[in-house]
């Protein structure tokens, strides 16, 4: 199987065997024809429901249940955004973040291709993912992660038993060099924002889309690091208004963590491309890539819907964080808490507007990150013949 590519900013076309990066130095998406396209009719709820618009390929295992996650209404969150808000929930994936969606789409056309071995450079959710899809397919699985990487994330890693390399020198660099020695040797790497991962992860948009349909939502607020799943979402809104089924597509803000912000400050700076930055430390580790290889692609986006990017510090994250549990009921990563801490942001501006629908994506579950600076609960004692009165004094 050979997929069609093109480079959504200078229009140059290639195919899958080419690599994931045009010549004008910016990634390659899957070139999709998707004028017929129409929402199907029943089915089950999972990314494969959008077939028509995914390379041809055979899910197998875990593939078969990525994608189709819950998205709900958060009506107490309305007043914080000043808008009526609406969550896509990707901790409900199987191992937790919308990464599977772009994994079981990358191992299973691996797998079809006949690839024994697949490959990523991540620490984090998609090192886990990849690692998760290659053992339900049954390929090998190679992570590449930094020498000095936290023991306790190597444990949860290792769960599904990869192989695992730990490389010195510089992490930023090893993209380009995991994808020329994964031409070299046979390995499919499936990295943050190449073809098929953002082929699959265009999905999360596709659902949101579908459940709004016959028209989008009037913004969308997500977290960003290497601008893969935010140019996921603005292809997938492309491709639909190709389609003729979104007259316009929905403003897309972009959220950074402040401590590491480059696509944020460029476009602050109304630049075309990003710089790479020295990072810093944060809560929301999982959005740190002080160099990210689709920055430019999601200015593009942001630029094009009329959106924005903007950055939130680990103080904002953490009330975001502490809301979304108390307030909607749901469990998320540091990282995703940035959408909630992004539109709180914009509410203060004119951005959004009462009578318009706003949707958050939760990018991912919060039950894989160990809360080491959590406060002790102070939750009150009572003697078991003192219940009565216990409950009533607090719940009546
Ligand atoms: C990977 C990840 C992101 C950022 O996605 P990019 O495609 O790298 O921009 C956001 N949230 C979570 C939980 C993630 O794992
Ligand atoms: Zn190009």
């Amino acid at each position: 199987m050979d997929v069609p590519l093109i480079c959504y900013d200078c229009g140059a076309t290639a195919t899958l065997a080419a690599g994931a990066r045009c010549d004008c130095g910016e990634p390659y998406w899957v070139a999709t024809d998707s004028e017929c396209f129409a929402w199907p009719e029943g089915g089950k709820r999972s990314l494969w429901r959008y077939r028509d618009l995914l390379p041809d390929v055979d899910p197998t295992g875990l593939a078969a249940g990525a994608g189709g996650t819950p998205f709900v209404r958060a009506p107490r969150l309305d007043g914080d955004v000043g808008a009526r808000v609406h969550v896509k929930f990707e901790g409900s994936n199987p191992t937790g973040t919308f990464k599977d969606r772009g994994s079981a789409v990358g191992v299973a056309a691996a797998a079809d291709a006949g690839y024994g071995t697949v490959g990523t450079v991540s620490h984090g959710n998609m090192a886990r993912s990849m690692a998760a899809h290659a053992a339900s397919a049954g390929l090998d699985c190679l992570v590449l992660v930094p020498a000095d990487v936290p023991a306790e994330r190597l444990a949860l890693l290792a769960r599904y038993d990869p192989t695992i390399l730990r490389v010195e020198g510089d992490y930023g660099g090893l993209y380009d060099e995991s994808l020329r020695v994964g031409r070299e040797q046979r390995i499919a790497f499936v990295n943050s924002d190449t073809p098929l991962r953002v082929a699959g992860q265009k999905t999360t948009a596709l659902e949101i889309a579908e459940g709004f349909a016959p028209e989008p939502p009037d913004a969308v607020v997500l977290p960003v690091s290497s601008g893969g799943h935010g140019s996921a979402v603005w292809k997938a809104f492309r491709e639909l208004r190709d389609a003729g089924l979104a007259t316009e597509l929905p403003r897309l803000y972009f959220v950074q963590t402040a401590a590491c912000a480059p696509i944020a400050d460029a476009w602050e700076r109304g630049d075309r491309t990003v710089t790479p930055i020295e990072g810093g430390e944060t809560v929301a580790y999982s959005i740190a890539n002080a160099d990210p290889p689709s920055g430019n692609r999601v200015l593009a986006a942001a630029r094009a819907t009329g959106g924005g990017v903007l950055a939130v510090d680990d103080e904002a994250i953490l009330d975001a964080r502490r809301t979304l549990s108390a307030d909607a009921g749901l469990f998320v990563e540091s990282a995703s808490a940035t959408a909630l801490a992004g539109a709180r942001r914009l509410a203060e501006g004119d951005a959004l507007e009462g009578d318009s629908d706003v949707v958050l994506i939760a990018t991912g579950t919060g039950f894989t990150e160990r809360d080491v600076d959590a406060p002790a609960v102070d939750a009150a004692r009572v003697e078991l013949g003192a219940l009565d009165d216990a409950v009533s004094e607090r719940m009546g």
